[in-house]
């Protein structure tokens, strides 16, 4: 057994962790899971119902987390699990093209202006993997701007100072990505316009595309600031690269059209997963139709898929994209907006030093007074204060992110009764985190 540092039990937990830990390494199948950036032991999950989970102890928690962004209608929500009941009962995979695809891509493009033309894959990482070697197959280029803190999945060239679990764990770079994959990637800080410019006219020609997070929820919110998403735009037009928008996190949650939708900047290609998929494997990319004519069969830039357009996967992305109307997001933004004045309020109560950012309903708080502009930013602040007062939630039934370097999420399903939880439980996580040492 491992050591439990906080006061309070999990056993069925940690039985399943000490199973798992024989069999996978780390005890987890995603490295942010295993609570090593908290300590303590992981939550082992077996349902969720609405803004609720339940762990293996039979404990329930308000979810903060939605599955890192993906259940923005809540846990089981009815009508999504109708249209999988009912996709699945006409077979679960084809390996042929199908009706639910179609559905699902023209739903996509009906949403975002700029995206003229989307391919379905089963992974954010996927996605951002082949919006790259799209964009230096059509560029004919091969160096690839890339933000610290940023996360784009765990494509190897992108791996460099990523944010996330990387950030979690402050690898620099991780063993297994060569200088070859890695060598073409150039890391600059975010929300840093002259730096992009420096590195243009540095590598004239030489630039394929810049991908950066719509809006970065990876380091802790960080939302670009004022005209940077444009002058990147700018910059790579003005370059012929092209401008990759990763709204993976940000698509179809912080409004109906992503994060394009908050800031009108039109990428040349864009990449998505998470809502889109209703809680299954189902991610995708795409944008300008004439970038998007370069992919194979129509182009010879080759890129596949067993299961892509997955009809279970696409039935239950439908579903909850077809439930998320206008009234949809305004719930959300308003419990977002909710929960946001209720952490400012214990934690100023308490005089805790911290900023809450937030890009419309994804939000983080980081424990300095300053604004986080960048990852620099967000790794000085106090984290040791988001550990006590992440158990002290965990404790009164809360579910946050296991690391301070990542957004919270809510949903639709986070009603009256999943807010007081939290109000109730605030006052004695923000005096644990005024109390905590280094
Ligand atoms: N891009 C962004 C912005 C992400 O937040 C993530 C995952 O968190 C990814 C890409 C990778 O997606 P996946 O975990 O589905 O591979």
């Amino acid at each position: 057994m491992s050591e439990l540092p906080y006061p309070y039990e999990a056993q069925a937990s940690q039985a399943l962790f000490d199973r798992a830990a024989a069999v996978t390494p780390g005890g987890v199948n995603s490295p942010v899971r295993a609570f090593r950036a908290v300590g303590g032991t992981p939550r082992f999950m077996v349902s969720g119902t609405g803004p609720y989970l339940t762990d293996a102890d039979g404990r329930e928690y308000v979810d903060l987390v939605c599955s890192w962004g993906p259940m923005i209608l809540g846990h089981a929500h009815p009508e999504v699990i109708a249209a999988v009941q009912d996709a699945v009962a006409r077979g679960t995979s084809f390996g042929t093209p199908g009706e639910g695809e179609v559905a699902l891509a023209e739903e996509m493009v009906a949403r975002i202006e700029p995206l003229e033309q989307v391919r379905l894959v089963s992974s954010g990482t996927e996605a951002t993997m082949s919006a790259i070697r799209l964009a230096r197959g059509f560029t004919r280029r091969a160096k690839v701007i890339k933000f610290a803190g940023c996360y784009h999945g765990h494509v190897d060239a992108l791996l460099a100072a990523a944010g996330s679990g990387v950030a979690t764990f402050a690898l620099p770079d991780t063993p297994g990505v060569t200088g070859a994959q890695a060598g073409d990637t150039i890391v600059l800080p975010y929300n840093d316009l002259d730096a992009v410019r420096a590195a243009f006219a540095a590598h004239p020609g030489e630039i394929a595309c810049v991908i950066t997070e719509a809006s970065p929820g990876n380091m802790g919110v960080v939302p670009p600031l004022p005209g940077f998403n444009q002058g990147l735009k700018d910059v790579c037009a003005a370059n012929g690269a092209l401008y990759i928008s990763d709204e993976v996190m940000t698509g179809f949650r912080t409004s109906r059209a992503g994060w394009f939708g908050v800031d009108g900047v039109r990428p040349d290609l864009m990449t998505f997963g998470k809502v889109m998929g209703g809680g299954f494997p189902a991610a995708a990319f795409g944008g300008r139709a004439d970038v998007m004519a370069h992919l194979a069969p129509a182009g010879p830039v080759y890129q596949a898929g067993t299961l892509s357009g997955n009809p279970v996967a696409t039935a239950a992305g439908l579903a909850q994209l077809r439930l998320l109307d206008d009234a949809a997001y305004e719930k959300v933004d308003a419990v977002s907006e909710r929960i946001r004045s209720l952490v400012t309020e214990a934690l100023t109560k308490e005089g805790v030093a911290h900023t809450l950012q937030n890009a419309s309903n994804m939000f983080s708080v980081f424990f300095t007074d300053r604004l986080v502009k960048n990852y620099e930013d967000a790794r000085t602040q106090e984290s040791f204060r988001y550990t006590a007062f992440f158990h002290s939630l965990l404790e009164n039934g809360v579910y946050l992110p296991p690391s301070s370097f990542e957004s919270w999420f809510v949903s639709t399903a986070h009603d009256d009764r999943a807010v007081q939880r939290i109000a109730d439980a605030l006052p004695a996580a923000a005096r644990a985190a005024a109390e905590a040492t280094a």
